[in-house]
């Protein structure tokens, strides 16, 4: 077999890379022309990729690294779990040490009687199981026409079936046959970009609002949950106005209808609580959780199931569960990220002292003649790019070109930033220091600049 190791020549890798590997959410076929970048390591808040150069991961991977890369402990531990268990599952009356130590400590963090977790190995099955859970306990419950959930457009769950139809990505919903059947759609609160004349909170109160109207026209007795984001992210960092999240709240209370907080970008610190829940003051009935809760260095997720839910779906047999639910080692990683989240005071740390500083940080970069808004909250944050600020007015020609532009200044800056149509999004590590922000600060402020240029010379700045 042919050793294909780090020290090939990039194109040798790249050329390699497009032959067999096919990339998620991408053009495949534009890698035979364009190789993808090569990463090598990573340590800190830092990439390397195979032409040597060290790159400010401003999104954490994706969404996840929370406590950085290259912390020792992670791999110390995985390697002792893989020597005395590697496997073994938990279907069938058994169980294991890591698992029961990760599901007792995440039920201490876990706010109210959020006290029950079942694991995926992704958000994604994540979410696909909560489908079955919420309906699964409306059946046992004696209401088994409570079906539908109640999600958002522009939310993002997963790619798979159900959890790619609980999301309101058009584009995903466009191939394959999704939604599937009895997902309902409300719209976000995205002042920003869809408010019009309304203030940001009567905005808000409106889309909350549209909760109470789709429950009306559905029908209470067919509606089983309502899933969201406390803080969208993949679809473009959308901090709702205040006045969203507690009209929610009295909504769900209101028709007894399950709220499922997807936790996977906010859990674990993102918003400088343990759970973005906290920080928008709401009390889910579930949790989906992922990417933080191992801060990526294994794939694990899960639902965290209140009293009363768990309650219900344990008097039954819950025909459900993946072969790595609970994998032990993903379970003995998850319990070491979340002893140094804890330990080093990671979430205190992003709240009081790095928090506001990459905030002002942040918010300065409103002052570019092409941001019209520069939104952040704990460590995930927005600019909402626009040639004209006083109007929220959207570029001429297709959307998203300019952001791309930018994303793609970023990436020769070596700063990662995402796009989302026209917005730049941020999601660093939580660990990382105010050198780096400023870093971070300079070469976003650069990679506007330039790609400003560039819009400009394409006519449509
Ligand atoms: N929910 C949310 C809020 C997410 O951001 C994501 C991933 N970006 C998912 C679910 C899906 O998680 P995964 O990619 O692990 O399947």
């Amino acid at each position: 077999m042919v050793s294909i190791t780090n020290h090939m020549p990039t194109a040798e890798l790249q050329a390699l890379d497009a032959a067999h590997h096919v990339h998620p959410f991408s053009t495949n076929a534009g890698f035979a022309t364009k190789g993808a970048r090569v990463i090598t390591g990573a340590d800190g808040c830092w990439l390397s990729d195979s032409e040597g150069e060290k790159i400010l991961d401003a999104m954490a991977g994706l969404w996840c690294v929370n406590i950085g890369y290259g912390r020792d402990e992670l791999a110390e531990v995985a390697a002792r779990q893989m020597k005395e268990l590697p496997y073994y599952n938990t279907f069938f009356m058994t169980t294991h040490v890591p698992v029961i130590a990760l599901s007792a400590k995440l039920a201490e963090l876990a706010p109210g009687d959020l006290n029950h977790v079942m694991y995926s190995s992704s958000g994604s099955e994540a979410n696909d199981t909560n489908l079955r859970i919420v309906r699964t306990y409306w059946a046992e419950k004696g209401k088994p026409s409570k079906k539908v959930v109640i999600a958002r457009w522009n939310g993002y769950h997963g790619s798979s079936m159900g959890s790619g139809s609980l999301g309101g990505m058009k584009s995903i919903h466009s191939q394959g046959g999704l939604p599937i059947p009895d997902i309902h759609h409300i719209g976000q609160p995205d002042w920003w970009s869809e408010g019009g004349d309304m203030s940001p909170e009567d905005f808000g109160l409106m889309r909350a609002q549209e909760l109470e109207q789709a429950i009306l026209e559905l029908g209470e007795d067919k509606v089983a949950a309502f899933i969201a984001e406390p803080v969208q992210g993949a679809g473009g960092v959308i901090i709702p106005p205040a006045t969203y999240w507690p009209e929610i709240q009295r909504i769900c209370d209101k028709y007894e209808i399950l709220l499922i907080a997807d936790e996977v970008i906010c859990g674990f610190g993102r918003t400088g609580n343990w759970f973005g829940c906290q920080t928008m003051g709401i009390r889910p009935d579930i949790m989906t959780i992922a990417k933080g809760l191992s801060s990526g260095y294994q794939p694990i997720g899960g639902s965290i199931l209140s009293d009363e839910v768990n309650a219900v779906i344990a008097a039954t047999e819950f025909n459900h569960g993946y072969t790595y639910s609970g994998h032990p080692v993903a379970a003995a990683v998850a319990l070491e990220n979340l002893r140094i989240l804890e330990e080093e005071k990671v979430i205190a740390r992003l709240q009081d002292d790095t928090g506001p500083y990459l905030k002002e940080q942040f918010e300065s970069l409103a002052q570019h003649p092409m941001v019209g808004e520069a939104k952040i909250i704990g460590a995930m944050g927005s600019l909402a790019l626009t040639p004209d600020k006083a109007t929220r007015a959207k570029f001429a020609g297709k959307e998203g070109a300019v952001g791309f532009m930018v994303r793609e200044r970023c990436f020769a800056n070596n700063l990662v930033m995402r796009h989302v149509g026209d917005r730049m999004i941020i999601s660093p590590p939580l660990v990382i220091s105010k050198a780096e922000i400023d870093t971070l600060i300079e070469r976003a402020w650069k990679s506007l600049d330039e790609g400003m240029a560039r819009a400009k010379a394409e006519g449509i700045f």
